[in-house]
């Protein structure tokens, strides 16, 4: 399962090399500013980083799932934040390979491809994360066959900076049940702008919402006031995409998983890395605290628990590779590797001791930051439903 090929090896080298270089001597700084870290998102557009996944036709890399779970997870060791401007702009061209008309792929893959313009993902509002079905932002077709959307949306994860927002609203409200009367959207806007007008008018992102860690990459609101959107913007096209937006989400969910689960190995793989050379350099009672039993065990704990992590992800998003089922590993890898993601920070944390709560060290960011993966693409209370739900499918009797 941990096998690279030679491809895989060469591009996970380089990324890890990046985040040594370029994104942990620098993650503390744009942290404690909350400051986007346009330098380091410049060398990613030149690493091609933000086409990974898309065809070579469309000026990609072309490369599967598995390779993307492992730059992830290497993104990630330097900074979630990093990998969270690249996540929703993956799942945006997920989609559009997946489900978008070739017009679609022809407009929009090129440039997503060179990162010239990047994807949100915008499924939550203030009212709504798990329950999706109860989005309440509509669209109703106008006279002149565009649509109308209005509403409010919530959360949305590099909100400001894209300029394409996969949206998903309700285009039927009578529909029995809800999911089939949901449609998503390719909301385009002007990248950076907060009050669009012209073609865009009606689209307002509002101030940043402020948070406790994933500091660094915006996470805003999306105001829909009157927003005119083209019914060839409709994700797949408006014959075969109307009301068809529930099941194109959910089935990029699935893979926004796997990429979540990378997002915990990364982290806990850096909290122990931590949790090693602290535990090496610390004293307490006339030895070095690794010299303790007790910190023996939390290390051996978070190293079997980031080797866990790291199996279950690779093994769904190799699956998915192989055109196999994956719905309930890929729930598995994103329910463990989350939740191994939060352990290992903690334990690490302890092993900081008082110097952990210091803003001088690095634990001190992945403490606030590793919470985070609990929450997006479904808490892991919505994933052990996703996981029981699957289990019995398959084994039914
Ligand atoms: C920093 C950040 C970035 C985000 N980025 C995005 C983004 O880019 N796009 C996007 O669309 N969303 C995004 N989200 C939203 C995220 O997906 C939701 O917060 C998440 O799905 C949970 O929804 P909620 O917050 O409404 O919680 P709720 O759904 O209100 O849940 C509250 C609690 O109840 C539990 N719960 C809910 N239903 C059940 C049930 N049936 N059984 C048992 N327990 C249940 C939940 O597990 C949770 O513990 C982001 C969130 C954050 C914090």
């Amino acid at each position: 399962m941990l096998d690279k090929t030679d491809e895989q090896k060469a591009i996970t080298d380089m990324v890890r090399q990046f985040a040594d270089e370029q994104i942990l001597p620098n993650a503390e700084r744009y942290d404690h500013e909350d400051a986007f870290p346009e330098p380091i998102v410049e060398q990613m557009r030149e690493l091609g980083l933000f086409g990974v996944t898309i065809p070579e036709e469309y000026g990609g890399m072309g490369l599967d799932l598995t390779t993307y779970t492992l730059i992830v997870e290497e993104l990630s060791r330097g900074w979630i934040s990093i990998s969270g401007i690249v996540n929703t702009h993956f799942i945006g061209s997920y989609l559009l390979m997946k489900f978008g008309t070739d017009e679609q792929r022809q407009k929009y893959l090129p440039r997503m491809a060179t990162g010239e313009i990047r994807a949100a993902f915008s499924l939550s509002e203030p009212e709504l994360g798990s329950d999706v079905q109860a989005i309440k932002t509509a669209a109703k077709k106008l006279d002149d066959g565009a649509y109308e959307i209005n509403g409010q949306k919530m959360w949305v994860t590099n909100g400001l900076k894209a300029g394409l927002v996969f949206t998903l609203v309700k285009t039927d409200p009578g529909a029995d049940p809800r999911h089939r009367g949901m449609t998503c959207f390719i909301a385009e806007k002007e990248p950076d702008v907060s009050e669009n007008s012209g073609e865009y008018a009606g689209f307002t992102v509002p101030p940043q919402l402020k948070k406790m860690g994933y500091k660094g990459v915006e996470s805003t609101e999306l105001v829909f006031d009157g927003y005119r959107c083209p019914a060839e913007n409709i994700l797949g096209g408006e014959e075969v995409g109307l009301n068809k937006g529930f099941a194109q989400m959910m089935d990029a969910l699935e893979v926004g998983r796997v990429n979540v689960a990378a997002r915990g190995v990364g982290i806990a793989q850096r909290a122990l890395e931590l949790a090693l050379r602290y535990s090496q350099e610390r004293k307490t009672f006339g030895k070095q605290i690794a010299d303790h039993q007790a910190i023996q065990f939390k290390l051996a704990d978070m190293a079997t628990q980031v080797e866990a992590a790291r199996l279950l992800t690779l093994r769904a998003a190799r699956l998915k590779d192989a055109g196999e089922r994956s719905d309930l590993e890929a729930g598995m890898a994103k329910l463990f590797a989350s939740e191994a993601g939060r352990f290992c920070v903690e334990e690490s944390f302890r092993i900081h001791g008082g110097y952990g709560y210091s803003k001088e060290y690095e634990i001190e960011r992945l403490y606030r930051d590793a919470p985070l993966l609990l929450i997006g693409e479904g808490t892991s209370e919505i994933q052990r439903m996703v996981i029981g739900k699957k289990l019995l499918q398959r084994h039914k009797i």
